[in-house]
């Protein structure tokens, strides 16, 4: 695996292989688990060469104590990265992607960006854009690989895409998962075991409501408030029940398979998001 640390030396790499080669991308912010590795293998599947970034992007956090706790192993992640046989890792500065004060861009997502995520992470998604569309750029790749574990992120990049008119095909993955349904995510580190056995609350209100569809959207609702409520570890910021394609919320049930239910919650310090589709 080649490990490369500023943009010229990745543009020679990439350079070097003949053009016919489908690239396939996987951005991250590092402090890897299963869900990044995920990403990894289906680009091992798809794509010719693999090129993982690990990337901890300052204009995405809203809190500047998240952004200094985020949790960071690079020599960790190297090591992950090098058993998946990832071909490329990219782990760039700051200054090699930002110029000195650069800000995030101001994009217009529409309705996809101001609500949930939008709405509690203000500036959140403007700073993920920014980056994703440098990276995009640089690396050009045939298809790059989000979660499904960050819905609306993903929508947001498939729409960013559009709008730039880029070549590169987004693909969704499915969300890893803990043994006990918590969501695979880098902050799950700063969390202890029992706060991760009580975080586990998320996933189980999701399939509540998978199996429990037939009660309407009202009452799973308040059945989920009520849980939480009840919780003395998992605070509830948001539940939101949405149409998958444009994010908005739903009063009623549409298609099989194009309803989203999205928590976001708080355990400790730590926030947490989640979803299914339905
Ligand atoms: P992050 O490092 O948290 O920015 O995540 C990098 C990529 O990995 C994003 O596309 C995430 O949606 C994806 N990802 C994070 N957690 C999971 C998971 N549990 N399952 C699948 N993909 C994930």
């Amino acid at each position: 695996m080649k490990i490369v640390k500023t943009t010229a030396e990745i543009l020679s790499l990439l350079n070097q292989y003949n053009k016919k080669k489908s690239i396939g991308f996987a951005p991250t912010m590092g402090a890897l688990h299963e869900g990044h590795i995920s990403l990894i293998e289906r680009s091992k599947k798809d794509c010719d060469i693999t090129v993982c970034s690990i990337f901890v992007n300052p204009t995405q956090f809203n809190s500047q104590e998240d952004f200094k706790n985020y949790p960071k192993e690079i020599n960790a992640d190297i090591l992950k990265l090098q058993k998946a046989n990832c071909d490329i890792v990219f782990i760039p500065e700051k200054s090699n992607l930002y110029s000195e004060n650069e800000k995030a861009r101001e994009y217009d997502f529409g309705i996809l960006s101001s609500v949930m995520e939008g709405k509690y992470r203000i500036g959140h998604f403007n700073g993920m854009a920014t980056i994703v569309e440098k990276l995009l750029n640089i690396i050009q790749p045939t298809k790059a690989f989000f979660g499904e574990k960050d819905l609306q992120q993903l929508q947001i990049v498939k729409e960013l895409v559009k709008k730039e008119k880029m070549s590169t095909e987004i693909i969704g993955i499915s969300t890893i998962r803990e043994l006990n349904g918590l969501a695979k995510s880098s902050r799950n580190k700063l969390l202890t075991v029992k706060q991760k056995i009580e975080a586990s609350l998320i996933y189980k209100c999701l399939c509540y409501c998978k199996e429990n569809k037939s009660l309407g959207i009202t009452k799973l609702k308040d059945y989920i408030s009520t849980i939480f409520n009840k919780n003395n570890y998992v605070a509830l910021e948001y539940v939101e029940f949405v149409s998958l394609k444009t994010l908005q919320p739903i009063q009623s049930w549409n298609e099989d398979n194009t309803n989203a239910i999205c928590i976001a919650a708080y355990v400790n310090h730590v926030r947490l998001i989640d979803n299914i589709i339905l």
